[in-house]
């Protein structure tokens, strides 16, 4: 039998620093005065392991083969336990859609334990769907399978896109059926349940800290973010007024990074409310998220959003700029409402936001932006382009590498742009895109670098591969259909986003038609 990681491995920083919860039972209540509660994952009658993340797995020190052993499964599912692991569930509230929402907590996810991996950081475990919590209110703890694909995959995928993101171990099914109204139109149905083992340093949310503010739970609130700043945010000294305003806008220069990062990829996050915004500045909480196929800075693929559109593809720099007045706000009280340290946390926000996003855009056209040109412009007149002919985002940026390295400035639009088009470039478009590929392409060549060395550098910052929503929606289609060989060739391709890869052109392909419209590629609900 190969060995779980030894009791010694487990530590208990949050429930040893931070006030607990004395109620056990996991009976719906409000939490008054503490950050934690203690709760057991309610069994699941046949837990089996769908896929597993052999890289992560090493980050952590598993011991190889592990996940062969039926016990694992056990453990990941929620029926048994390592030594040294003591679950809870964590307490936080948060604006949904823009209004306060008071207290929600980990509803359907507990924390197995916080794992030492042999790098010395500490890797907090979490099961999402694992059963139900002091926090779930009317809902059942659960997660179904398609939804669980969906974060299992993606976590992986946004790591190796090198994008801050909690992690996952496993993807386990439970044997049991959950019961849910995918749009919620009366038409409830049972499906298959699903458990993912969530990894990350800390899944502190902005959350955390707005509900004991709101609650006038200053102690509380001084008790967290002391603990952050001790294990999370050490450079930035001793818990005092000038390190809470130094954590405020650590938390929103990361945030800042974070989205620009996203805008650079085409990654719609689809519910920022400011529960499932991560105090580390990690891409947490994969629900209703989609890929931008055309490019629309309009596109949410958020059901429950479709109407007011705020957290659409364009809305999400000023979202996390919002979410941070609220942790601004959340903090206050700790700088004696000196509301310059917010202004200042904001400003850093907008600061770096526009830097990163431009550097990184920069960068997807083999470029480095200096003051003597109009980069601003060229860049301007490129998202025009983009939102007006609908083009696939992945393709058009990948494509550019081939054009950079050409002899000359294309005089036509070259072929593989206008096979990235999801309708037939008219003569308008055509010849809006020549220009400003012409403008582009002498633009490169005032570059210090080569063009084939521009074309490497490029290939580095314009994946080849991304999780389109129709790719992961055939994983789960598949899976429902009992084989878990999608979700593993997608696992494994998804590793490496920036490599050719010709075997595996299919997964770069452009969105087929057979995907527009239909459900989980284009749409989707909160309700999972
Ligand atoms: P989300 O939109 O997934 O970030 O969830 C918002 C809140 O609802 C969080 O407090 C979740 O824990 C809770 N929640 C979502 N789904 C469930 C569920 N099936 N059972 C219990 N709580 C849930
Ligand atoms: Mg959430």
């Amino acid at each position: 039998m190969v060995q779980p990681p030894p009791a010694e491995r487990f530590h208990r920083r949050f429930l040893d620093e931070l006030p607990g919860d004395p109620a056990t039972a996991a009976a719906p209540r409000a939490v008054v005065g503490a950050a934690w509660s203690r709760v057991q994952p309610t069994p699941v009658a046949a837990p089996h392991l769908l896929a597993f993340s052999h890289r992560l797995a090493a980050e952590l020190g598993l011991a190889g083969g592990l996940e062969l052993d039926p016990s694992t499964a056990a453990v990941l599912g929620g029926n048994a336990l390592w030594p040294g692991m003591d679950p809870y569930a964590a307490n936080y509230g948060g604006h949904q859609f823009g209004h306060w929402a008071g207290q929600l907590g980990d509803g359907r996810a507990i924390v197995l334990g916080e794992l030492r991996r042999p790098d010395g950081a500490i890797a907090e475990l979490q099961l999402k769907g694992a059963g139900p919590t002091a926090y779930s209110r009317r809902g059942d703890g659960r997660a179904v399978l398609r939804s669980s694909i969906r974060e299992f995959l993606c976590s992986e995928a946004m790591h190796a896109l090198g994008v801050p993101t909690t992690r996952a171990l496993s993807l386990v099914a439970t044997g049991d059926q959950v019961v849910r109204d995918m749009f919620y139109d009366g038409n409830a149905r049972p499906e298959p349940g699903a458990i993912v083992c969530r990894v990350a340093p800390s899944f502190l949310r902005f959350g955390n800290y707005e509900l004991p503010s709101a609650r006038g739970d200053v102690a509380l609130l001084r008790t967290l973010v002391d603990f952050t700043l001790r294990h999370h945010f050490p450079e930035l000294g001793t818990p005092a007024r000038d390190a809470y305003a130094a954590l405020l806008r650590a938390v929103a220069e990361r945030t800042a990074r974070l989205i620009a990062h996203w805008q650079a990829i085409g990654f719609v996050h689809g519910v920022m409310n400011t529960d499932n915004l991560s105090m580390l500045g990690l891409t947490i909480d994969y629900g209703p998220y989609g890929w931008i196929d055309d490019f629309d800075l309009g596109w949410t693929p958020n059901t429950t959003d479709a109407a007011q559109r705020r957290y659409a593809f364009g809305n999400q720099p000023t979202i996390g700029l919002w979410n941070v007045m609220r942790l601004g706000e959340a903090l206050l009280p700790l700088v004696d409402g000196a509301e310059s340290v917010v202004e200042e946390a904001l400003a850093a926000y907008d600061a770096t936001y526009s830097g990163e996003a431009t550097r990184r855009f920069a960068a997807k056209l083999g470029l480095t932006f200096s003051a003597g040109e109009d980069d601003g412009a060229l860049l301007r007149d490129l998202f025009t382009w983009l939102q007006k002919t609908g083009i696939d985002m992945t393709l058009f940026f990948r494509s550019l590498s081939r054009v950079v390295v050409a002899a000359a400035a294309p005089s036509t639009l070259p072929e593989a742009i206008v096979a990235a088009c999801y309708r037939e470039p008219d003569a308008d478009d055509r010849a809006a895109g020549v220009s400003w590929l012409q403008r582009w392409w002498r633009r490169t060549r005032r570059e210090s670098r080569p063009a084939a060395e521009l074309a490497v550098a490029m290939d580095r910052v314009n994946p080849r591969f991304v999780l389109r929503n129709w790719l992961a929606q055939e994983a789960i289609d598949a899976a429902h259909g009992g084989s878990a060989e999608k979700v593993a060739r997608l696992l494994e391709v998804m590793a490496r986003p920036f490599d050719e890869q010709p075997q595996h052109a299919d997964l770069a392909a452009k969105r087929p038609d057979w995907a527009r419209d239909k459900p989980g590629c284009s749409a989707l609900s909160c309700s999972s």
